[in-house]
């Protein structure tokens, strides 16, 4: 079943791009796939609409090609203001109060706010090592939250989103906000003792790169967001961040027999990744 882009190119447009589309029921927005079933579920996930600021002509004439998953229809603005309202309660009431709450532990373990600056090597091996905790306390607490008995409760929130926007990447319910978003980003630097440029730097680069896992464009020179693209899309595979804790739990075979998992690098060039790899044709019917 076709489906129509928000630029509206012509057919041959999308023709040439190869975009395909999940079916996808009339009327229907971000926001309702359920995720009830958190066993593989197939819905008929939506996408969002997204502004291209500046990109080259080739991606401008043709944004649906950029896009990780071709699914589209435009975002339901109740629902994105109710997303945004949530999100702004989530950093206002819930991250400043506990890095508030933090700073005496972060001072007193090594006081962050110290004249030396850390040297760049330094910088570079705390970056290393925050990842790893990073991917090791989100993938577990990740796949906690998808247990039956705290997806429907808390967990669901952020699942509303089967095809996520950049700030769905905050949107969710408090306790999954302190538990899954704060804590495995907060805890590299409280176990460092880290310098405040570290932890802000950490920090702006982690929003940066969730923003861009759940924005829905593959971009050149940026990380993929195939990878979480994916989890909204199936719910069971792709918990973690990086992929390492998947690849050895088995959380991620499906997602390495998709075409997703083929465009999962970094593009480094101008051409959408659906140009070049294209879905196979029978999932084009
Ligand atoms: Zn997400
Ligand atoms: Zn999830």
């Amino acid at each position: 079943m076709g489906c129509q882009p928000e630029s509206q190119p012509s057919l041959s447009t999308l023709e040439a791009s190869q975009v395909t589309c999940k079916y996808m029921e009339p009327g229907q927005r971000n926001g309702e796939g359920s995720g009830d079933n958190v066993q593989n579920q197939e819905g008929p996930g939506l996408g969002g609409s997204q502004e291209l600021l500046a990109v080259p002509q080739h991606f401008s004439q043709n944004p649906a090609g950029l896009r990780a998953s071709c699914e589209q229809v435009t975002v339901d603005p109740v629902k994105l203001h109710q997303s945004i309202r949530t999100v702004l309660f989530n950093q206002c009431m819930i991250s400043f109060p506990m890095v508030v709450f933090l700073y005496p532990f972060l001072k007193w373990w090594g006081d962050p706010c110290r004249r030396e600056l850390p040297t760049f090597h330094w910088f570079l091996l705390e970056l290393a090592i925050f990842t790893l905790i990073e991917e090791v306390l989100f993938y577990y607490s990740h796949r906690l939250l998808h247990h039956p008995t705290f997806y429907k409760k808390i967990h669901k929130k952020h699942h509303e989103w089967t095809a996520p926007i950049g700030i769905i990447s905050l949107y969710a319910h408090p306790i999954e906000h302190v538990v899954s978003n704060m804590l495995p980003a907060i805890v590299g630097p409280l176990v460092m003792g880290s310098h405040l440029s570290s932890i802000t730097t950490w920090f702006s680069l982690a929003l940066i790169i969730t923003t861009i896992s759940h924005c829905g464009y593959h971009l050149p020179f940026l990380p993929s967001p195939e990878f979480h693209d994916y989890h909204h899309r199936k719910f069971n595979q792709c918990y973690g961040v990086l992929g390492v804790l998947d690849h050895l739990h088995g959380t991620d075979t499906m997602f390495k027999q998709t075409k997703a998992y083929e465009r999962h690098v970094l593009l480094l060039g101008f051409t959408p990744l659906s140009e070049s790899i294209p879905e196979s044709p029978k999932k084009m019917e």
